[in-house]
């Protein structure tokens, strides 16, 4: 590929992905969802919807709710103060597998 290609690609991926952080940031204010419902829905990567998050929670600070992941079986909670990521695979207090994934969401403007 030459330069003036990679260029044009280059721009092409920023735009799509500014875009894409538009809409996200308008599903946010709507409802919480998770990294997994964002990639489906875009056909994007979790790690370029990671991108997006953690774009999102700089750009809207006070805005942007994290909901940590929760254990289904006995409710312990998943502290990931600044990190967004998708959800550990195990409990450390009772092993249990089914873990609720982290929630993401915009509050509304006050
Ligand atoms: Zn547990």
């Amino acid at each position: 590929m030459n330069r003036k290609a990679k260029r044009e690609l280059e721009d092409y991926i920023l735009e799509k992905a500014l875009t894409r952080r538009q809409e996200l940031a308008l599903m946010l204010s709507e409802r919480e969802l998770t990294i997994r419902e964002i990639v489906d829905y875009f056909r994007a990567t979790t790690k370029e919807i990671v991108e997006d998050l953690k774009s999102i929670a700089y750009k809207y600070k006070d805005r942007f709710v994290a909901k940590p992941a929760v254990c289904e079986f006995c409710g312990f909670v998943f502290k990931e103060r600044d990190k967004i990521r998708k959800k550990p695979s195990k409990c450390p207090r009772c092993r249990n597998e089914k873990i609720q994934e982290p929630r993401f969401s915009l509050k509304p403007v006050t």
